[in-house]
């Protein structure tokens, strides 16, 4: 496989999966492009784990460019609100972590397309401390069974019921009963 790093092209993957160009979407578009180039340690297959420590925008550029997903299982959300993608390995063992250096892009008052070519004409050294990090990734998700919450009859994933009152519920009931 031949993969073409040219940033534009990888902006335009992930607008296109993303929906709209925005400065968010060129943060995981240079995420991924580290990544991409470093292909010898990060061959984009099923072996290679995302976490990400937000939910924002960035997100869909890193899930269309690189492949990991929620679907897949290979990408990982940990709710802290910080822009830090951590990516293993699990062939070679090999992880790094990218965090977004407190600088600014640009400030506010700048148009919204010069802010996005500002970040899109930075090399991710640029914009993100990069360190190799401890090969500690989390478990992947496993397929468990489902039984049906007894309230609302929908099959569930065994390990999010909940108990109410000696019932077997799902989350949402769990919180309307609660
Ligand atoms: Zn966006
Ligand atoms: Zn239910």
């Amino acid at each position: 496989m031949t993969l073409n790093l040219e940033t534009k092209e990888l902006m335009e993957k992930a607008v296109k999966f993303h929906g709209h160009a925005c400065p968010g979407v060129a943060i995981g578009v240079l995420v991924s492009k580290f990544i991409l180039e470093h292909g010898n340690d990060f061959s984009l297959d099923e072996e290679i784990v995302a976490v990400v420590e937000n939910d924002n925008c960035s997100i869909d550029a890193v899930q269309a460019l690189l492949g990991t997903t929620f679907g897949k299982g290979n990408l990982i959300h940990l709710d802290y609100g910080k822009n830090n993608f951590t990516f293993y390995n699990r062939n070679n063992k090999k992880s790094v972590k990218l965090s977004l250096k407190n600088i600014s892009f640009g400030s506010r008052d700048l148009p919204r397309e010069e802010r996005i070519q500002k970040l899109l004409d930075a090399k991710p050294e640029d914009i993100f401390n990069i360190e190799e990090v401890k090969f500690d990734p989390p478990q992947l998700a496993q397929i468990h069974e489902s039984i049906l919450c007894e309230n609302c009859g929908d099959p569930t994933m065994s390990t999010r019921i909940k108990e109410f009152k000696g019932k077997k519920v799902c989350v949402p009931c769990y919180e309307k009963l609660m």
